[in-house]
C-alpha cells in the first residue's frame, strides 16, 4: 500500500503577496493579470476575501461588487514561479517522486518500509506538519498549505481539499475513505467536472452513495473507458501512479484565451483578437519546436457569467500539421463563424493539440511553404529580440494588447527545478 502526500498552497498568489508586502496581510486582496488598463479576472483571491465571497474567476467588477473593499493587485508571475521552485525544492528532499500538479500543488510518495499507512500514522502526521513548518521558514511565515495524507492520489487531494487553510487530514484506508465521500460532493473529487456531474444526475445520481449502486457495466455503457474511473472513484480506488518531475510529461496542448475589457459582436474585433491568439500560440509551439494539427476554440458569451464553455463540436484537424499563426486562425475562424449567432461574447480561447516535434527535416519541397518558414523565422528572431509583436501582421495594427495571464504557464505544465 502507498503513501502519498497532496501538497496544495493555500490563495496561493494572494499570500505571496501578503508574505511580500505585510501592509495587505490580513486584508482582502485580489490577484489579477498584470495589466491595469484591461477588465480581467481575478486569478486568485486572498483568505479573507473568500470570506468574504470573492472567488477565483470572477470578473474584477464582480468581485468589487461583493467585496468593495478590495485591494486589486496585478500578478506578477515570475514572482510566484520563484516561490513554486523553493516549494519543489523542500518537498524534493523528502522523495524523488514528487509530481508538480500545478503551480502551488504537488503530490510526493513516501516511502512505507513495507508497513501499512495505518501503523504509521503519527510519523505521518510529523512528516507533515515539518513540511509546512519548512514552507513557513523558508518561504514566508504568511505562506500556508493545506496537506492531504492518504494511500492514493485520488484521496490524498480530497484530503486536502478538506481543511483549508493551514489544513492537515490523513484518510487512512478504504473504509475511511468511503466515509468521506458519503459527506462530500460528486464534483469536490479531482476528475469530476461540471459536465461529467450533470451526466451523473441526469442519471439520477446525486451522490457517491448513489454512484455505489450503479454497476460497472452500466457506467461503461454511458461512459466509455471512464465508467470504471468513475466506478472506482465511488470506492475510494485510485492506481495512478506518481509522475515524477525528472520523467516531465510531454506538452499535450497550447493554449491562450482572452477576457475582452467589454461585451462585443464585432466580428472585426473578435477576429482581430483571435487571430492574435493564433500568432501567440503559434510562437508558443515554435518556441518548443512543436506544430499541432488540432485545433480548439471556446468563447464565453457576455450574459453568461458563470461561463459556459461550448465544448462540444468545438475542434477541427488542420490538412498537415502546422505551428504557423495564419494557418491556425483560419480553422479557428472557421469553427467560430459556425458557432456563433452573433451574441456579444465576453472571453475567446484557442487551443491546440495532437501536437508532434517540429524536425527541421519536415521541410516542405513547395517553395511557396519555404518562403513562409523563412520570413516565420526572421519574424521570430526579430520578436524575440524586441518582444512580442515588435513586428506583425498589418491586421493587427491598432490591436488592443493581449497580455499572459499570471498562470497561463499552467497549460503546459512545465516546471524547471
Ligand atoms: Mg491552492
Amino acid at each position: 500500500m502507498r503513501t502519498i502526500l497532496h501538497i496544495d498552497m493555500n490563495s496561493y498568489f494572494a499570500t505571496i503577496e501578503q508574505q511580500a508586502n505585510p501592509r495587505w496581510r490580513g486584508k482582502p486582496i485580489g490577484i489579477t493579470g498584470g495589466d491595469r488598463s484591461t477588465r480581467t479576472v481575478l486569478s486568485t483571491a486572498s483568505v479573507e476575501a473568500k470570506k468574504l465571497g470573492a472567488k477565483t474567476g470572477m470578473t474584477l467588477w464582480e468581485a468589487k461588487k461583493v467585496c468593495p473593499q478590495i485591494i486589486i493587485v496585478p500578478g506578477d508571475s515570475d514572482k510566484y514561479l520563484h516561490c513554486t521552485t523553493r516549494f519543489l525544492n523542500i518537498l524534493k528532499d523528502y522523495t524523488p517522486y514528487l509530481e508538480v500538479f500545478s503551480i502551488d500543488e504537488a503530490f510526493i510518495q513516501i516511502e512505507s518500509g513495507g508497513q501499512s499507512l495505518e501503523s504509521r500514522v503519527l510519523d505521518l502526521i510529523m512528516l507533515a506538519q515539518q513540511i509546512k513548518q519548512r514552507i513557513k521558514d523558508e518561504i514566508g511565515e504568511w505562506v500556508t498549505c493545506s496537506v492531504g495524507v492518504s494511500y492514493n492520489k485520488l484521496m490524498a487531494k480530497l484530503a486536502s481539499e478538506l481543511q483549508k487553510p493551514d489544513g492537515l487530514v490523513l484518510i487512512s484506508n478504504q473504509e475511511e475513505a468511503i466515509k468521506v465521500l458519503d459527506t462530500v460532493k460528486l464534483d469536490d473529487i479531482c476528475g469530476i467536472g461540471p459536465r461529467i456531474k450533470k451526466r451523473l444526475f441526469n442519471l439520477g445520481i446525486i451522490n457517491f452513495k448513489k454512484l455505489r449502486q450503479v454497476s460497472k457495466e452500466c457506467l461503461s455503457a454511458s461512459f466509455k473507458s471512464y465508467g470504471e474511473v468513475l466506478y472506482n472513484m465511488a470506492r475510494g480506488i485510485d492506481h495512478t501512479p506518481i509522475k515524477p518531475f525528472y520523467e516531465r510529461e510531454e506538452v499535450k496542448s497550447v493554449g491562450h484565451r482572452h477576457t475582452i475589457d467589454h461585451d462585443t459582436a464585432d466580428s472585426r474585433e473578435i477576429k482581430q483578437i483571435l487571430l492574435k491568439l493564433c500568432e501567440m500560440v503559434a510562437f508558443r509551439l515554435r518556441q518548443k519546436e512543436l506544430e499541432a494539427k488540432t485545433i480548439h476554440l471556446w468563447y464565453r458569451c457576455s450574459d453568461h457569467l458563470e461561463g459556459v464553455f461550448l465544448s462540444n463540436g468545438t475542434q477541427k484537424t488542420l490538412f498537415e500539421h502546422s505551428s504557423e499563426g495564419l494557418e491556425i486562425f483560419n480553422l479557428a475562424w472557421e469553427i467560430f463563424y459556425q458557432l456563433w449567432n452573433g451574441e456579444k461574447i465576453r472571453m475567446i480561447g484557442v487551443s491546440v493539440s495532437n501536437l508532434r516535434l517540429n524536425k527541421p527535416v519536415n521541410i516542405s519541397w513547395l517553395p511557396e511553404e519555404q518562403k513562409k518558414k523563412v520570413i516565420v523565422k526572421a519574424l521570430d528572431q526579430i520578436n524575440n529580440k524586441y518582444g512580442n509583436f515588435t513586428l506583425t501582421r498589418g491586421s493587427l495594427l491598432s490591436s488592443y494588447p493581449i497580455n499572459r495571464k499570471p498562470n497561463s504557464f499552467l497549460t503546459d505544465r512545465r516546471f524547471k527545478i
